[in-house]
């Protein structure tokens, strides 16, 4: 009986979420960090402190990482000459690393774990620290499908998991694109309230409308389904909003923004990618087009 126990790596504001919640649905919670003091409330909370590495490796069949990047993972567990050389208990564990790096960081890191006789499962997570656990919180997963299933219980405790295949990348590879959609959005938040500022208009007079815009997308171009069919057929009909039409509001978008003596370049990255579209005889198509130059680089 009881639940499994888990060993959490890596005390910033993730893993401190990631560890709190584990502890909160009953599980025994072993932690380390390289900063000790950042585990005492988990402790007063009843996780162990592991006095090392190999000793928080070795309390659990599974071990959470949760570090600014995977370095840092080959740091803690010994690679190349650290103190702590946890590289020996690693045989028959398994290891779940929810850090952000690139997809061949990920790969690569499960061949090293591979050689150490460990599993290894990429995650990424999809919401913020104090979202961890709660509703709405999900995260990406890829690896090994059985080793995944085994240990789902226990991850189900940092949100709701989604796998999405055994190729140890695509984890990270979804968690840089929905980033990708993620920043871009925000920066544009911020430019856009900007622009409206300078012209003397308050930001919370913008802000809202601004953000219902954002939310109503869906109703404008569909859940994604329909894009995903057009955008793979090469399907851009060009019927309502053109490249031509969306291109010039661009282009009003840079002028507006040079008079108003703000930064341009994210408002001339999007031109950039009509002026393309246009350029190439393709204005009269839907906005879409742009798609197929991206995809080429550029
Ligand atoms: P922090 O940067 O606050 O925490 C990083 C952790 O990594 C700390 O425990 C730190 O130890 C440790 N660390 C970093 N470098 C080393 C090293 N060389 N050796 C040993 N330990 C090291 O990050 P967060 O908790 O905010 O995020 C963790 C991961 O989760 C990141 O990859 C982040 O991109 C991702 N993420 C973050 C989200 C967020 O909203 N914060 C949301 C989704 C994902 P120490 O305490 O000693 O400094």
């Amino acid at each position: 009986g009881g639940l499994s126990s888990v060993t959490v790596i890596g005390l910033g504001p993730m893993g401190r979420a990631m560890a709190a919640s584990l502890l909160r649905s009953g599980h025994p919670v072993t932690v380390w960090n390289r900063t000790p003091g950042r585990a005492d409330d988990l402790v007063a909370g009843g996780a162990t402190l592991a006095p090392t590495p190999t000793a928080a490796v070795a309390a659990s069949e599974l071990t959470i990482l949760s570090l600014t990047d995977y370095q840092a993972m080959y740091d803690i567990l010994g690679l190349g000459g650290a103190t702590s050389r946890a590289s020996s208990v690693l045989a028959g564990k398994v290891l779940v690393n929810l850090s952000s790096d690139t997809p061949d960081a990920s790969r690569d890191a499960a061949r090293w774990a591979a050689v150490h006789g460990a599993s290894f499962v990429t995650g990424g997570v999809m919401v913020p620290a104090p979202a961890v656990g709660g509703p709405g919180a999900h995260v990406f997963y890829s690896g090994p499908r059985a080793v995944f299933d085994a240990h789902e219980p226990a991850l189900r405790q940092i949100g709701e998991p989604r796998y999405l295949g055994a190729d140890p990348g695509l984890a990270q590879l979804f968690y840089q694109a929905h980033l990708d959609v993620f920043l871009t959005a925000l920066s544009s938040l911020l430019h856009a309230t900007a622009l409206v500022a300078v012209a003397g208009v308050p930001a919370a007079d913008f802000l809202p409308g601004a953000m219902e815009l954002l939310t109503g997308i869906p109703t404008m171009i569909g859940d994604g389904r329909d894009l995903a069919r057009r955008l793979e057929a090469g399907e851009h009909p060009g019927d309502l909003s053109t490249a031509r039409m969306m291109g010039a509001t661009a282009n009003h978008i840079v002028w507006t923004s040079e008079k108003a003596g703000i930064d341009t370049r994210l408002p001339k990255a999007v031109k950039a990618h009509y002026d393309q579209a246009v350029l190439a005889g393709r204005a009269s198509e839907n906005w879409t087009v742009l798609y197929e130059f991206l995809r080429a680089g550029g």
